[in-house]
């Protein structure tokens, strides 16, 4: 997404036929690469190819623009050959400089646990540059009133009034959850907002009724041919990023997921309609590409959630420290620890053997562990599968991904509707680093923040072995009864030593 918007250096004016017809093939390669990058992302095998094919084709998007600029700069309106501003160069290479020096060393530093607060950062600066974009197009065209001197204009007022505020929004509410993510805003504040979600609904529909009016304002003056002052836009913008604040505050554990893939289509749609406004096709595929498939997934992502976009969007469902959340060391019980040898012991002897992954286990990264151990079960005659959960670890997909890494052949990761029925006819489950997706809290709890979310039905296994390092929660902020049920018991420490250990332990059986 972010390199979408590097299209937006540039304004597609009438370029001479030639060179029209160059980028007009270059931009066509660029989005055959974009929509076969994109295929590519629809399996763990084929995903690193598809992300450099996209990569590749907005390169060659980016050249395609920076063509087409050359071409609008050395032939004026009147034919005259009146050369590129070197200032536009100059700032085009400033800020291809600026997003590869910012862009790259986190994108190759950050691990792959921090790699969601990371699409966050980069989702927001998207949207943000597309708002910005809206607000410069705003003073060159005096208020949209000239806007491009081009007939009809309205579309492009449209698309750059639609642009400024779904940009605000994304940017904004992008921040938020980067923060929220990386876990560096104040509990206390993100309790006020939970606490307080029902008047927070309010504003929010009020600061969009005042986007939309204010958006309104300014085509109708648009329309007339007289610019309004540019403190409209600014109260534009500002009523919509806050819109985007207080939107995401109160978006807490179960939510959070959807709600980066709603942040990250929204980027999208809004680079489309700044395509319309600056006349840019290439950005308005790039756009639509980024917000079809970004809508799919936040549909997908919902659907698996039992949740409507609205109700998370409106409302506030497992928000951090909510209400219904108990500490450690509530009144729910004891707890049974268990030894790396009794783990072993149990598995060897299971006629089938479920291994729950969650974030626990991108942190150990004991994925190849993992493999290794359920390789020897398997020699032990062990049936073993893989349950994973929608919303499992940190981002969409992450415990495929990281499973794919250590070669778990996909015919054994199974879907949380496929495998949820299995797990009452299951001798062992062996959950590593999960929680929240576990929680039985999230079925049985009416007061439970998670109430309503799908879980894994790991509480209805025979026996449940659960690896992590203490007792403390999850994303969600609480606690999870199935580590204090009868069938229960928990290896404490690190995911990969314990996986270690019970490997040790299975060889030496
Ligand atoms: P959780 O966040 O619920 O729990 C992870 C557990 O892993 C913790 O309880 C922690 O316990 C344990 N852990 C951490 N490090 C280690 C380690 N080195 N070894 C062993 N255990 C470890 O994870 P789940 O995957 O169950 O659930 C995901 C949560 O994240 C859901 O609430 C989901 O909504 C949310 N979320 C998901 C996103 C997505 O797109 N998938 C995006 C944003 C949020 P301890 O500290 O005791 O070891």
């Amino acid at each position: 997404m972010s390199g979408s918007v590097m299209l937006l250096a540039a304004d597609a004016h009438t370029p001479s036929q030639g060179v029209s017809y160059l980028v007009t093939a270059l931009y066509i390669v660029a989005f055959g690469m974009f929509i076969y990058g994109l295929s590519g992302l629809t399996g763990p095998k084929t995903a690193v190819r598809g992300n450099w094919i996209a990569a590749v084709g907005m390169g060659v998007a980016v050249v395609a623009t920076l063509i087409s600029v050359y071409n609008n700069g050395s032939n004026g309106d009147d034919g005259e050959t009146v050369g590129v501003p070197t200032i536009n160069w100059i700032l085009i290479a400033a800020g291809l400089i600026i997003g590869v020096a910012l862009g790259i060393p986190p994108a190759l530093k950050t691990k792959m646990t921090a790699m969601p607060q990371l699409v966050a950062l980069f989702n927001g600066v998207g949207g943000g540059t597309v708002a910005l974009i809206a607000w410069s197009e705003f003073i060159e065209t005096s208020g949209f009133s000239d806007f491009h001197g081009t007939e009809p204009a309205s579309p492009l007022v449209i698309g750059s009034l639609i642009a400024a505020i779904i940009g605000s929004i994304s940017f904004w509410g992008s921040l938020v959850a980067f923060s929220k993510l990386q876990e560096i805003l104040p509990k206390g504040l993100e309790k006020f907002f939970v606490g307080n979600a029902k008047v927070f609904q309010v504003a929010n529909i009020a600061l969009l009724a005042l986007s939309v009016g204010i958006a309104i304002f300014l085509g109708v003056q648009a329309t007339d041919g007289g610019g309004a002052s540019t403190w409209w836009i600014v109260g534009l913008l500002i009523a919509a990023g806050v819109m985007g604040l207080f939107v995401v505050f109160p978006i807490g554990g179960a939510d959070m997921p959807v709600v980066i893939s709603l942040l990250n289509a929204m980027t999208g749609l809004s680079a489309a309609a700044a395509g319309i406004a600056l006349d840019n096709t290439a950005l308005i595929v790039a756009g639509m590409i980024v917000g079809a498939s970004g809508s799919i997934l936040t549909n997908l992502m919902a659907t698996a959630m039992n949740r409507s976009i609205p109700a998370i969007v409106f409302g506030s469902f497992g928000g951090g420290d909510a209400g219904g959340a108990v500490g450690p060391g509530g009144d729910q019980g004891t707890v049974k620890a268990t030894s790396a040898a009794d783990a072993a012991i149990q598995m060897a002897y299971a006629g089938q053997v479920i291994v729950v992954p969650g974030y626990g286990l991108a942190v150990a990264q004991a994925q190849h562990a993992v493999k290794d151990m359920a390789s020897i079960l398997e020699s032990k005659g062990v049936e073993v599968k893989y349950a994973i959960h929608p919303v499992a670890g940190r981002m969409p997909g992450h415990m495929n991904v990281l499973l794919a890494e250590a070669d778990v052949e996909y015919d054994s990761m199974k879907e949380m509707d496929d495998i949820n029925g299995e797990f009452s006819r299951t001798d062992v489950t062996i959950v590593i680093g999960a929680n929240d997706v576990t929680n039985p809290a999230a079925r049985n709890d009416p007061s439970s923040p998670i109430h309503g979310m799908p879980i894994l039905n790991v509480d209805q296994s025979r026996s449940v072995i659960v690896l992590k390092r203490s007792m403390s929660s999850g994303y969600a902020g609480i606690e999870n009864p199935l580590f204090f049920a009868d069938q229960t018991s928990m290896l404490f420490g690190d995911a990969k030593k314990s996986v270690g250990a019970v490997i040790e332990e299975l060889k030496a059986l």
